[in-house]
């Protein structure tokens, strides 16, 4: 099998595996119990949270683990809206968000926010104009990713960081696709992360929060996480986390320089006939998200059974809707339902992309003929 499907989870890298072992085999304690045992579970978390923090480059702030980006993002939300005095009560995010930050807006707005999703352009980036004739001081916050996780278009962080602030509001970023992949600016003032995409385990992530941004818990217990988040930590997820993450801090320039061989492999080997959805300019390389008029990319994907690549989201693959974010950047449902995209990092090699690129590019021509 030929895994091209890097935005969903990318593997577990063996530096993380062997970090994790004795943590879910001989250290079962449970870091927040006073013993021995105890101490040891909580020191190796921290060093985790430390690793994490380092990999983001972000300062003034710091990290608290979650059991995944959605929980983080659920939580940056839901506990800002919490605490926010009456008359901000207005998010702005983007059509082209993670059903994580669209479906919990959603559920906000149900409650009486003033929810504005603002479109993309063609190219999937976001019109700073717009954003600049939406805010007042009424937008409590905005929320926009890095990474896309359909298209790979980099929105400009730092610029809508700054407009957001200019109102005096605050700015999430989904930093989920980007971090361990590419900087995060400075500017956001809460971070969504998750491990499974930097080659850690899944069931982990984390919110980086500014220092002095603290949103009102989501969940009550134990007061873990210096009472923001309760629920015992599992040492082996943390440290997991933390070895991806100092994993792809060092390995960063090699990791980059890897996938942008990666991306003119795979556009030399589709061939022509294909189109590029989202920014050319302002993507990571590392996602090829292409549509060919005329292909079946369900079919596709049927009749090659031996590479693992996807129609779009992981989540909407499968549900028979077509991609939101397809269609934000204006693709109609024919051309929606012949994009696929080609996921590919730190362990593909040159020779299977080109492998799978190859008959990704002969069943594509097939259904030409069966059409003709
Ligand atoms: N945000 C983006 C951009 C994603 O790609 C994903 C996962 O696919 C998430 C959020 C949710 O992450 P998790 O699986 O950790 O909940």
């Amino acid at each position: 099998m030929i895994y091209l499907d890097y935005q969903a989870p990318t593997p577990v890298a063996p530096e993380v595996v062997k970090a994790m072992e004795p943590w879910i085999s001989e250290k079962f304690a449970n870091p927040h119990s006073p013993s021995k045992w105890g101490n040891e579970a909580e020191a190796a978390i921290e060093v985790a949270r430390r690793q994490v923090e380092r990999a983001m480059c972000l300062d003034r702030g710091s990290v608290a683990f979650t059991g995944s980006a959605t929980e983080a993002i659920n939580w940056a939300l839901k506990g800002m809206v919490e605490k926010a005095p009456p008359h901000r009560n207005r998010i702005i995010t983007l059509a082209t968000e993670h059903a994580a930050v669209l479906d919990t807006c959603e559920w906000l707005a149900g409650r009486g926010i003033d929810l504005t999703i603002l479109p993309v352009k063609a190219d999937g980036l976001l019109d700073l104009d717009l954003l600049e004739r939406e805010l007042d001081d009424r937008v409590l916050l905005v929320a926009v990713m890095q990474a896309n996780n359909e298209i790979g278009v980099l929105q400009p962080i730092a610029e809508i960081a700054e407009m957001t602030h200019n109102v005096g509001a605050l700015m999430l970023c989904d930093a989920v696709q980007a971090f361990g992949r590419l900087c995060i600016p400075d500017g956001p003032d809460l971070v969504a992360l998750s491990a499974h995409k930097i080659h850690g385990p899944k069931a982990v992530g984390a919110l980086w929060m500014r220092k002095g941004v603290n949103p009102e818990p989501l969940i009550h217990g134990g007061g873990q996480e210096r009472g923001m988040r309760s629920g015992t930590l599992s040492p082996a997820l943390c440290v997991g986390f933390g070895a991806a993450a100092k994993l792809a801090a060092e390995r960063s320039d090699r990791d980059y320089d890897h996938v942008l061989r990666l991306w003119k492999t795979a556009m030399h080997a589709l061939g022509p006939g294909w189109t590029i959805n989202g920014s050319t300019d302002h993507r990571y390389l590392g996602n090829l998200n292409v549509r060919r008029d005329g292909v079946d990319a369900a079919r596709l994907l049927a009749d090659l059974r031996n590479i693992a690549f996807s129609l779009g989201s992981a989540c909407a693959s499968g549900s028979g809707r077509p991609s939101h974010v397809l269609r934000a950047i204006g693709l109609d449902y024919r051309e929606s339902r012949s994009s696929i995209r080609l996921g590919f990092g730190r362990y593909t090699t040159q020779q299977e992309l080109t492998e799978a690129c190859n008959q990704i590019a002969a069943a594509a021509k097939a259904q030409e003929h069966l059409v003709a």
